[in-house]
């Protein structure tokens, strides 16, 4: 397809081209109703059918355990921040929290509002390079969860291994989400934006352990209340309609290509391919992030001057690959590379890194 450029977008992103198409073809007359899918009840025949599906295929696709539900909602990520503590923490318990970077401490900063939170391990003194392994989190007495955040969209860092704690995890997986599989047995509740790897801004997913929904709060909003949207179905108020719509095809996508199994096999590819291309370059390119913990999503990478990164950010534009400059935090470059981002523009992305440093040294 023509003028579809490398699009390395660290969010709303990249979404398989098939799925786009699909939703083009059906978008003003869905499935010979006379009306768009965005126009109807979310209460009618279609709607219904459509919503079903993707819980199901979400269920499925991310191998969940059945004593979890998966809850669609507003907000975005950054609501859960607040609900969870709202819903989880009660009087006497603590939240205990992984420092991992700017979304974990988005995460805190929230969280702090609510209940007794604290840091079980502080990234700060490493500079947010690397994730802690089980033996450096402080754990204290009656803490109800430990929070943490799989995958650092800004640092480029991801957890190599889950922690080993006796309490439940409880985690933000927004930038690598349904790309690699979970040890549910350690989670009470799992959840992420959906407009990284799952579809398009709008919507949160939510996986929630199904127990616990038992001891929640009552004393927030209606909306607040995870009990309320898991007994509703997520249809306790209309619901991100078009989100779901196409998450729902997005899901089927990533069954086609190997469910999370292949997901995670594409990811480890094309990261690969991309970490070659930093550490073949005599170190032209640099990614300051501790090796074991590299993101598979967001890659990381400074170049030796910052004239030059802006060069290199300005010739990549003009060749087709878009979208590589990092969170203005941090500066530097950012490719991101979700499921639906194809082997092909990393492998571009990579001769171009090449060619770049030949011409540039
Ligand atoms: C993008 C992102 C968020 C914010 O998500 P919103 O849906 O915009 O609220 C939170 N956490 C992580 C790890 C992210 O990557």
């Amino acid at each position: 397809m023509a003028n579809r450029k490398h699009n390395f977008s660290a969010g709303p992103c990249t979404l398989p081209l098939e799925v786009l198409e699909e939703a083009q073809a059906e978008f003003v007359d869905y499935q010979g109703a006379g009306m768009s899918l965005i126009e109807m009840s979310h209460r009618g025949k279609h709607f219904d059918q459509v919503a079903t599906e993707a819980m199901a295929l979400s269920m499925e696709v991310f191998e969940v355990p059945e004593d979890f539900s998966v809850l669609f909602l507003q907000g975005g990520a950054i609501l859960q921040f607040s609900m969870i503590p709202m819903n989880l923490l009660h009087e006497g318990h603590k939240g205990g929290y992984v420092n991992s970077g700017t979304w974990a401490r988005g995460a805190i900063q929230d969280a702090r509002e609510y209940g007794e939170i604290y840091t079980a391990w502080d990234g700060a003194s490493c500079d947010y390079t690397r994730m802690p392994s089980t033996r450096e989190l402080a754990i204290q007495d009656n803490t109800r969860y430990l929070h943490i955040t799989t995958n650092e969209t800004i640092g480029g860092i991801r957890f190599p291994k889950w922690p080993d704690v006796e309490i439940p995890l409880v985690a933000d997986m927004s930038s690598e989400y349904m790309a690699r599989p979970l040890p549910w047995e350690k989670f009470d509740l799992v959840y992420g934006g959906a407009q990284k790897n799952l579809g398009p801004a709008g919507m949160a997913v939510v996986f929630v352990r199904k127990s616990i929904l038992e001891k929640t709060n009552r004393k927030i909003g209606r909306y607040l209340r995870y009990d309320i949207h898991e007994s509703k179905a997520s249809m306790f108020n209309t619901p991100p309609v078009f989100p779901i719509y196409m998450f729902g095809k997005v899901l089927k996508w990533m069954k086609k290509h190997g469910g999370l199994a292949g997901m995670e096999r594409r990811a480890a590819d094309k990261a690969g391919t991309l970490y070659g291309a930093i550490d073949s370059s005599n170190g032209y390119y640099r990614c300051p992030v501790e090796v074991a913990c590299r993101s598979h999503m967001n890659v990381v990478f400074r170049l030796p001057t910052e004239e030059l990164e802006q060069a290199f950010l300005e010739e990549a534009a003009e060749a087709g690959f878009m979208n590589l400059k990092g969170h203005r935090s941090v500066g530097g470059c950012r490719a991101s590379i979700y499921n639906a981002l194809p082997g092909a523009s990393v492998k571009a992305l990579a001769e171009f890194m090449a060619d770049f440093q030949h011409r540039n040294r």
